[in-house]
């Protein structure tokens, strides 16, 4: 068997990739591990998807079906479902296994879009008995969402980025009684929109600057005791709330999914160039499995600009550009991408460390300097540079408070 272009996920990066290279008259394969393509989006109900790429407010699913019927409209692209990928070969041989065995694909050109795992609860090292009735918030979500399985009665979420926001509500919708949403950081981690639509509309309340100290129950969850932290997340006596709930709903970040491919250069997620490619001249990532993009639509965008390189890249038509690395400096929490091909032009994607009313962007060796105002690391600021000739080996971009 072979493939010009191989994409494996296919999430919503998957088949914007898929569809480009489609697109660029190369034969694709899309090979996804659960028995329907879509990823995440599959289990998210709420709207809020879509209103750049699509220019329309969608739910999860829609956003999917309106991609996947592009997708299926090809006669280039052959989605396998139901198969996982074991391994890649650096001879450019992808192993995968479905219900008929182990299977070898050959391919000129990979795209690599296995999105993100949620880090899980045990990770923060909090005491207390191994008691049932702790979920992860994506896990609580495809038992509600997909399953029709109501996790519990009364609820504690732990993390108040958009995941743990939305399933404040969507628990609540689903009768749960949700006590409190807490925070360790000295600031709400979700979009300011789903702050109001999520708590605000439904007076749940949000706890900042407090941590989990120990989860109590028989079996099942019946306590948890939270306490308030300093700036370096020590516990501060003397300030403890119980929460006295049958659920803890934890959502505390998403980690790109390297696995099985962390051959190639990554750090939380795969190190790409502005062209996507990765650490192999043949293999391109783009999505949450580079970093976790905090919209769809800039997934989508950048999944398609993966297929189209990749495209190109079987057709010999993508030659290898130097790369320069982009460094993040003052007040940046999260850059991407990893490196710059200068002949191409880039989308510099960024969360700042800290909330600012107002900074300016600094890239001196550009020389970019951009104000911004409201700032927040929920959002990502996202700056386009074009294509330049200037001859540097490393590009810094700080991020400076304007008081
Ligand atoms: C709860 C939640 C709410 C969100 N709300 C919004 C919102 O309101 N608006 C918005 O714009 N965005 C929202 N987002 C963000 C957006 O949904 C995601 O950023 C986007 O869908 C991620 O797409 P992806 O393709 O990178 O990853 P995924 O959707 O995770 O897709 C990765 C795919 O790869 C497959 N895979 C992984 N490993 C393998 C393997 N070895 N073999 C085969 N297949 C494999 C997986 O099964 C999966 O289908 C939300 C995300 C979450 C989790």
């Amino acid at each position: 068997m072979s493939s010009n272009v191989v994409v494996i996920g296919g999430g919503a990066a998957g088949l914007a990739a898929a569809l480009k290279a489609s697109e660029e008259k190369c034969d694709v394969t899309l090979i996804e591990r659960d028995s329907d393509v879509g990823g995440v989006l599959n289990q998210c109900i709420h709207n809020g998807f879509g209103l750049d790429y699509f220019k329309k407010n969608l739910t999860g699913p829609e956003f999917k079906e309106k991609l996947k019927e592009k997708v299926l409209s090809k006669s280039n692209i052959k989605i396998k479902s139901g198969a996982f990928v074991h391994s890649v070969e650096k001879d450019k041989n992808i192993v995968f296994i479905d219900r008929n065995g182990v299977n070898n694909l050959k391919c000129d050109s990979l795209v690599i879009t296995t999105g993100a795992k949620e880090r899980p609860f045990t990770s923060l090292g909090i005491s207390g008995k191994r008691l049932s009735g702790i979920y992860s918030a994506g896990l609580a979500q495809k038992f509600i969402n997909m399953m029709n399985l109501r996790p519990g009665n009364s609820a504690l979420i732990v993390g108040s980025g958009d995941i743990g926001l939305i399933m404040a509500r969507r628990l609540t919708l689903e009768g749960v009684k949700v006590e409190g949403v807490i925070e360790i950081m000295p600031y709400p981690g979700g979009l300011q929109r789903n702050i109001k639509l999520c708590l605000e509309d439904f007076s749940i309340p949000l706890y900042l600057s407090r941590a989990v100290k120990y989860v109590d129950g028989d079996r099942r969850v019946n306590k948890i005791i939270t306490t308030k932290v300093d700036d370096k997340f020590n516990h501060i006596g003397g300030d403890d709330i119980t929460f006295n709930v049958d659920t803890l709903v934890s959502s505390v970040g998403l980690v790109p999914n390297v696995k099985p491919f962390e051959f190639l250069e990554h750090s939380a997620g795969f190190s790409t160039t502005n062209k996507n490619r990765t650490s192999e001249n043949w293999i391109f990532s783009a999505g949450n499995s580079t970093v976790v993009f905090d919209l769809v639509d800039y997934v989508a965008q950048e999944g398609e600009k993966a297929g189209y390189m990749a495209a190109l890249q079987a057709k010999n038509d993508l030659s290898p550009a130097g790369k320069i690395k982009l460094l993040p400096g003052k007040n940046i929490g999260i850059l991407y991408p990893s490196y710059i091909e200068k002949d191409y032009e880039s989308k510099i994607y960024l969360r700042a460390r800290q909330p600012m009313e107002k900074g300016v962007l600094l890239i001196p060796e550009l020389g970019i300097e951009k104000e911004f105002e409201d700032i927040k690391p929920s959002e990502m600021i996202k700056i386009k540079v074009p294509a330049f000739d200037k001859n540097t080996d490393r590009i810094e971009v700080n991020l400076n408070e304007l008081k």
